[in-house]
């Protein structure tokens, strides 16, 4: 019998591939060739489709096609496709309604001036991914087929692709256990999927500074859990302090280390720097239980391009409240593909609410902003090859 384990990646479990590692040489030329289109027989009307992407909002709309495929161990993945995007069937007694064995990723498709639609770094979604399914013991998909599946998708749904400032088509790859079945070990059904969302600005009131709640009574990961992977289940065990994030005018919860708590970790979904009033820029490192962001590896990259090395230390929280209270940290800012990079203008917690400088935006934070969007919308070089052409 052959076990879902034999096809994960066995380097994955001794030193996983690091996000900002070169991109590895594409194998075949043509991802896209593997993934067979049917196409929807019931595609909106070109002005049905333009009167919603007058009106983008996070999430809300998606194309009229998604990517499928499915894994047994036996076959391996097959059935690679883009069909129509509807509702699927899934039995109740489906693994991943009970045990949440799924995975996901998020990144994002810009359109160009010239009509071109570019992803930003997806071989670094492919290889996280890839991470993300050995933690949660589903199988491997490879990054051809990754690629490829945006690829298809993108190429068929092109027209969907917004051109407007702060706009984007979303992608969100996840993969989920499929098998009906109730005992608990790794599904042997396997389903992985693509769909495509058009969206305008993460947060309504776009680059404004948002205010942020420090939990000190729930965490989002601890050593050994699943923090560094990225998984439905981190983001259910958000909702509750994210509940009471928006009770106390927070957009966002800041979460804390769970063996200490008193080192600051990262957002519900972004990781976060911290820059002083040397020009010093800091980040949480990675232990284990932060997301490795993409954004964040790119900031990283960026600033190593002014000259500006990132520190990635601990970072308490007393060091922080410290630091805003005394005017020696200067700005602090949340990042990631979903709101890019956002100010944080204010931070509060049980005892404590303090205005972060002037509350305004620091010159660090917009020059990043600015530079990491001028490349995603091709107005500025690409230095790094960050870009890959979709369609
Ligand atoms: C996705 C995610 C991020 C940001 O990662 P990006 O690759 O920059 O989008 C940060 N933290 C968590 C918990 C995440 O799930």
């Amino acid at each position: 019998m052959t076990t879902p384990e034999t096809v994960l990646p066995d380097s994955l479990t001794v030193s996983p591939v690091p996000l900002d590692a070169a991109p590895a040489p594409a194998e075949a030329p043509e991802p896209a060739a593997r993934w067979e289109v049917r196409r929807s027989d019931h595609p909106r009307s070109p002005e049905h489709r333009a009167s919603l992407l007058r009106e983008l909002r996070f999430g809300t709309e998606f194309t009229d096609h998604l990517a499928h495929a499915v894994w047994t161990p036996e076959e391996g993945w097959h059935d690679l496709r883009v069909e129509a995007y509807g509702p699927i069937t899934l039995d109740p007694g489906s693994a991943v309604l009970h045990y949440a064995q799924e995975i996901f990723e998020g990144l994002k498709a810009y359109r160009h001036v010239d009509g071109s639609i570019w992803a930003f770094r997806p071989e670094a979604n492919a290889r996280r991914f890839a991470q993300s399914a050995r933690r949660l013991a589903l199988p491997l998909l490879p990054e051809e087929d990754f690629l490829g599946s945006l690829e298809a998708l993108v190429r068929i749904d092109r027209d969907w692709v917004p051109g407007g400032e702060g706009t984007s088509l979303y992608l969100r790859p996840f993969m989920f256990a499929s098998e009906r079945f109730l005992g608990v070990r790794p599904a042997r059904f396997v389903d992985y999927m693509v769909i495509a969302s058009p969206v305008g600005p993460y947060f309504t009131h776009g680059f404004t500074p948002v205010s942020i709640w420090v939990a000190e009574d729930f965490h989002r990961a601890g050593p050994g859990g699943t923090g560094a992977a990225k998984c439905g289940g981190n983001y259910a065990a958000s909702l509750l302090p994210q509940q009471i994030a928006y009770e106390h005018d927070c957009a966002q919860v800041c979460f804390l280390d769970a063996a200490t708590g008193t080192l600051v970790e990262e957002l519900g979904g972004m990781n976060v720097f911290v820059v002083a009033s040397d020009g010093s820029v800091s980040t949480p490192e990675l232990t284990g239980t932060i997301l490795e962001g993409v954004t964040r590896a790119s900031i990283i990259q960026l600033l190593a391009d002014q000259g500006r090395e990132v520190a990635e230390r601990s970072i308490t929280l007393a060091e922080i409240k410290d630091g805003i209270a005394s005017g020696a940290i200067t700005e602090v800012f949340a990042c990631g593909t979903a709101a890019v990079i956002t100010p944080i203008g204010r931070l509060k917690g049980e005892g404590f609410d303090l205005e972060v400088a002037d509350g305004a935006p620091g010159e660090t934070t917009r020059v990043l902003h600015k530079t990491l969007t001028d490349i995603q919308y091709g107005h500025a070089p690409d230095p790094h090859g960050w870009l890959r052409r979709l369609a």
